[in-house]
């Protein structure tokens, strides 16, 4: 593999500390085989170094590249015809989306990480919304052969469940309470792909097998606490230990779900994890909205950590994460982006904004997140999380060379005062659309906003190809299935009185 020098008017190689960061101006990455192999003032470089290739400009800042840590398809839910609603009836109006293609989906989405800085992603894919008929381990290989041809790094997980398919009950009660010919209906579409615990662990053991890279992580996923058996989560817990990888679950991402927990077992959900020993630093869980003040100590003492998903969670009603005394804890937090950022797409600077502004509590000593702690959020715990954090997450020496270029042009456009600090640049007005160059381990794979693996036209062209086929019989009568359950869920969680309690902010009062 060739050698470069990426160079900018800034380099921002690691965040230092609340409000600081180590920045080279007119600064420069020297790597070589996708390794960094020396960071210091261009000039220097440039005079030590004779590499194949120089990249970059005064025009531009370096980064190291961005990590979204937590995503699971393409298309998002809203191109597919779901509106924003709460999470327990979203998933239920989701059904009538149509099915879509996983390699060119994974693909699609892949350019558009790539296009918005990100080189590092968490995939967290549903096994049973994986295409039937096909055999779990080779539908799953589908999403990781797809980000293996963009490029990216990627920690993927199957995620799974065995019970609460419909509310936070029983199915089997639940049915018992609709028409008998919804619940037929209701009971066959839970169980269009059965997909018992051996199968899904022996899957898992394939892909951990077959299908790690030095770019490609396979983590392992019980989807949520209240929709898996114990049996299941120690079963899962017990196989990450024992292949010394990755767990990533929901947790915690509406009130319903914590009020879950103390209606089963009189206490939070993460502390039914932890009294199942399932809790640790291979432990992330993603939202984590409804964590109280205990539940925080519990992971600050674990070393669990959260991926926050800031627009995520504003689009589905769920609330907004305690993400000031989190940090104040010490607990690892990383971003995602859920595949459903403010905008719709996959922008991740976009979502860093959001993070940092949805936490600014009010009054003058509050506290309030900084551009650095979101940086740090993006780049360092993100790599922590996905578990490569050895190789990413900084641009240092002996790191692999995954580095982004963003174009300061627009952002500096007509006037920004030559004081403002990088960081803060890019968090407060960088856009997706200001990545120029994106390189993971050495490699260009994004060049002056051009792809260099394949023609992002000819894979778009070849999506829309396969989106054009008119709905199967199975695809409409699961939507007609979901119109027709949906209000019975509704009812259903309307018997709920949702629980009040001391908020972590106070963002506004009624009297
Ligand atoms: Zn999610």
């Amino acid at each position: 593999m060739p050698s470069s020098i990426i160079r900018g008017k800034h380099v921002v190689t690691k965040i230092t500390g609340p409000s600081t960061a180590e920045v080279i101006e007119d600064g420069a990455v020297f790597q070589r085989d996708g390794e960094i192999v020396e960071v210091g003032p261009y000039s220097e470089l440039s005079r030590r170094h004779h590499p194949d290739e120089i990249i970059g400009s005064s025009d531009h800042v370096v980064i190291p590249g961005l990590v979204n840590a937590h995503h699971h398809v393409g298309l998002t839910p809203f191109q597919l015809g779901a509106l924003d609603a709460p999470l327990e009836t979203w998933i239920i109006a989701r059904w009538a989306m149509r099915d879509v293609d996983p390699y060119l989906d994974t693909l699609y989405c892949a350019m558009q990480m790539i296009e918005s800085g990100i080189t590092t992603v968490m995939h967290n894919h549903m096994a049973s919304r994986l295409p039937p008929g096909v055999e779990l381990f080779d539908a799953a290989s589908q999403i990781v052969d797809a980000y293996e041809e963009s490029g990216m790094r990627v920690a993927f997980s199957l995620s799974d469940r065995d019970q609460n398919h419909l509310v936070y009950e029983d199915d089997e009660r639940f049915l018992a309470t609709l028409p008998s010919d919804l619940a037929a209906d209701a009971r066959r579409q839970i169980n269009a792909r059965p997909i018992t615990l051996e199968d899904y662990l022996t899957a898992n053991a394939e892909l951990l097998g077959r299908k790690s890279t030095d770019r490609t992580r396979i983590f392992i996923s019980p989807h949520n606490v209240h929709w898996c058996s114990d049996e299941m989560l120690r079963a899962i817990s017990d196989f990450a230990r024992r292949n010394s990888t990755g767990l990533h679950i929901h947790l915690h991402e509406t009130i319903y779900q914590k009020m879950y927990g103390a209606r089963h077992w009189n206490k939070t959900p993460l502390a039914h994890l932890q009294e199942l020993g399932v809790l640790g630093p291979e432990v992330s869980c993603a939202h984590g909205v409804w964590l109280t003040e205990y539940d925080i100590d519990i992971m600050a003492e674990t070393g669990t950590a959260l991926c926050h998903n800031p627009s995520s969670n504003l689009r589905l009603q769920s609330g907004v994460a305690p993400l000031n005394p989190l940090l104040d804890r010490g607990v690892t937090v990383a971003l995602g982006i859920d595949e459903a950022g403010i905008n719709d797409d996959n922008d991740i600077l976009q979502e860093m904004r959001v993070a940092q502004k949805i936490h600014r509590e009010p009054g003058v000593a509050s506290p309030a997140p900084t551009s650095h702690d979101i940086f740090h959020m993006a780049t360092v715990n993100g790599a922590k999380v996905t578990f490569f954090d050895k190789q990413v997450g900084t641009l240092e020496p002996g790191k692999r060379a995954d580095i982004v270029l963003i174009d300061t042009r627009r952002i500096n456009e007509p006037y920004l005062n030559p004081n403002t600090d990088i960081v803060d640049a890019l968090v407060y007005r960088g856009k997706g659309l200001d990545v120029d160059t994106v390189i993971v381990d050495g490699e260009v794979l994004l060049r002056n906003k051009v792809f260099q693996r394949f023609d992002k036209a000819a894979v778009i062209a070849r999506f829309k190809e396969s989106l054009s086929q008119p709905l199967s019989e199975r695809e409409l009568n699961r939507g007609a299935l979901s119109r027709r359950i949906l209000p019975h869920i509704q009812n259903w969680f309307e018997t709920w009185p949702l629980e009040a309690g001391e908020p972590h902010y106070t963002y506004n009062l009624a009297e």
